[in-house]
């Protein structure tokens, strides 16, 4: 038996990284998939890949910092399977690494509505539906950046709020059948390291935050991460509400 056998799970950014590596695993997992992001080619070929894997799937592109968006999204999964079982609430920009000093409004504003508005658009959207059904899985994608808060300031202050959102929603959803967990992953080989990208980081601010964890461990793989997102996802952790699990490798023990 396949451990998402007969879930409908939506992900959000799952056209890259460690929302791809999810939907890949969950897809060969067996759960039918709700792929969301902007980029609508690119969700379109993890489609493929899960259809080609026996599960359905469906792209939704959408914008989750718009609470529009995520109130379509939620509909049109709900128009094409009927019910929510799975959330993973996965998409999120990096600030830069930047530094209160070099963070202006435009970034903040940009970091949070992604970051962490939308973590709160889809919970509301969804907790519905999932107590209708009297089950469910919220698994929000945080960061060692809020366990240690050594990252940019708009991006510590997001992801902690994440943080904060699980196990507040954990409280809510006790003992009803639906429960709320976080993963926090560490550096992961995913675009966020690509050299372009690394080149635009506030460098002297995120020397000073990398000095706060073991920088001489391996980076983790998006399908290490996948791998804890779906502990979360399956049955295997319904006695498990309001935890955060960090796949760092050790380097913030
Ligand atoms: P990634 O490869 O850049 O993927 C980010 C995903 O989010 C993409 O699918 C992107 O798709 C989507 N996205 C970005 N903005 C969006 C928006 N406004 N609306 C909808 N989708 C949006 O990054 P990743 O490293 O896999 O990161 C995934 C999650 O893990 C993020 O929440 C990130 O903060 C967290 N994380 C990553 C690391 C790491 O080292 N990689 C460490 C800790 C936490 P579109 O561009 O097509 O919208």
């Amino acid at each position: 038996m396949k451990r998402l056998e007969g879930k409908i799970a939506i992900i959000t950014g799952a056209n890259s990284g460690i929302g791809k590596a999810t939907a890949e695993l969950f897809a060969r997992e067996g759960a039918d998939l709700v792929l969301a992001a902007r980029r609508l080619d690119k969700l379109q070929e993890v489609e493929k890949y899960a259809k080609e894997q026996g599960v359905r799937a469906v792209s939704v592109p959408t914008d989750v910092s718009r609470s529009e968006d995520c109130r379509k999204l939620v509909e049109a999964a709900i128009q094409a399977f009927g019910r929510i079982d799975i959330l993973v609430n996965n998409a999120g920009i990096d600030d830069k690494g930047m530094s209160i000093t070099n963070c202006d409004h435009d970034l903040w504003n940009k970091v949070i509505a992604t970051d962490q508005d939308s973590v709160y658009y889809m919970m509301k959207e969804t907790l519905p539906y999932m107590e209708k059904n009297g089950s469910g899985s919220i698994v929000n994608i945080s960061s060692i950046g809020a366990t240690r808060s050594n990252a940019g300031i708009s991006y510590t202050a997001a992801k902690m709020a994440v943080i904060g959102m699980t196990k507040n929603v954990a409280i809510q959803v006790a003992g009803t059948g639906i429960r709320c967990n976080a993963v926090c992953p560490g550096p992961t080989e995913t675009p966020i390291f690509d050299p372009a990208n690394a080149a635009t980081f506030d460098q002297e601010f995120s020397e000073l935050c990398a000095r706060h964890f073991d920088r001489s461990l391996p980076r983790t793989q998006p399908e290490d991460q996948a791998n804890a997102i779906l502990f979360f996802a399956s049955d295997e952790s319904k006695a498990v509400n309001g935890e955060t699990l960090v796949v760092d490798h050790g380097a913030t023990i």
